[in-house]
């Protein structure tokens, strides 16, 4: 999820993450781990090496024994030149616990990546992290015999900016459309001055207007998006009655399609879904729309079937048929 305007990306999962370009990692503040097996964690390293000497920090959230999967990551490099970096790079760790709490770490450049335990912190609900912008929840699957995490993203509310009402009082796009909507979503009065200052052909330009004024004029409330992100689950009754409930309603389901209905064995095995069981789950939790993804290299160039596969079952129901 790129926040663009925030300055601020998140990761569900850190598998190959080399493709991302380097301004796109920088932003990255939180990255969701749903289980550490090495497709879903190896990118952690390119984070590392990427972000650091950086004035970035980064929050982790991942399954029970996370932290010391971190701290043995870290433990692997050796860091006697890292204190002489100006900028303290710090990584929070966090583990969910079960039981609607999560286990944290700290690990700072400035005492190498040793680990300091942190207190316990609640997450009712499986509530990872809250901010004014957005909520990420949890729920906990079953992953062959582990656990692996799904996740839900959930925008506190929409503010749209009508593009051409910009255009009409000729004022630019930019991140002074971030601090607008911040202040916008806390509720700030009226009469707040927004500042807007930009470069155009003929020189610097520098505006100000209230938040009153521009609210009327260019912003549009609507109620906030969820994106539900679903992978590596075992096709049973339980993650069955999970996934349906934690993704009822959401915008976009992205949710792994890793093996073909005609393979249903080995995804039984494997302990991960057909297109098909993935299909029909998307249609269960009746989801806007729906991405499969996590397809098996074993259908390379095959795409298109696990594709049509996924969309069969999850219109089935939409039309009415029963599958
Ligand atoms: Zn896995």
């Amino acid at each position: 999820m790129d926040l663009k305007f925030e300055r601020r990306a998140i990761l569900f999962d850190i598998g190959e993450i080399a493709a991302l370009p380097a301004r796109t990692i920088l932003r990255i503040s939180d990255v969701f781990v749903s289980h550490t097996h090495m497709d879903h964690f190896c990118g952690f390293d390119h984070l590392l090496r990427v972000c650091l000497g950086r004035e970035a920090g980064v929050s982790l959230y991942g399954p029970a024994n996370f932290i010391a999967q971190l701290e043995h990551k870290l433990g692997a490099y050796t860091w006697n030149l890292v204190g002489n970096y100006q900028a303290e790079m710090v990584i929070t760790a966090h583990e969910w616990a079960g039981e609607e709490h999560m286990r944290r770490a700290r690990f700072s450049s400035r005492t190498r990546f040793e680990r300091e335990n942190l207190s316990d912190a609640r997450a009712p609900r499986g509530l990872l992290l809250e901010t004014p912008l957005f909520r990420v929840r949890t729920v906990p699957l079953e992953h062959h015999d582990i656990t692996s995490l799904a996740f839900s993203f959930e925008e506190s509310v929409h503010i749209n900016v009508w593009k051409n009402r910009l255009e009409d009082l000729q004022l630019p796009t930019g991140p002074w459309l971030a601090d607008l909507k911040r202040q916008a979503r806390a509720g700030a009065p009226d009469e707040t001055p927004i500042r807007i200052r930009w470069r155009a052909r003929g020189g610097s330009h520098d505006r100000t207007m209230t938040l009153g004024e521009l609210r009327r004029s260019v912003l549009e409330f609507v109620p906030g998006q969820r994106v539900c992100y679903v992978t590596d689950v075992a096709d049973n009754a339980r993650n069955r009655i999970a996934v349906t409930e934690f993704a009822r309603g959401a915008d976009l389901l992205f949710i792994e399609a890793v093996f073909l209905h005609g393979d249903r064995e080995l995804a039984a095995r494997k302990g991960h879904l057909t297109a098909r069981a993935a299909g029909s789950m998307a249609r269960a939790a009746g989801v806007g729309s729906a991405v499969p993804f996590h397809f098996s290299s074993r259908y390379l160039g095959r795409d298109a079937e696990l594709q049509r596969e996924f969309a069969d079952a999850w219109r089935a129901v939409q039309d009415g048929v029963p599958q």
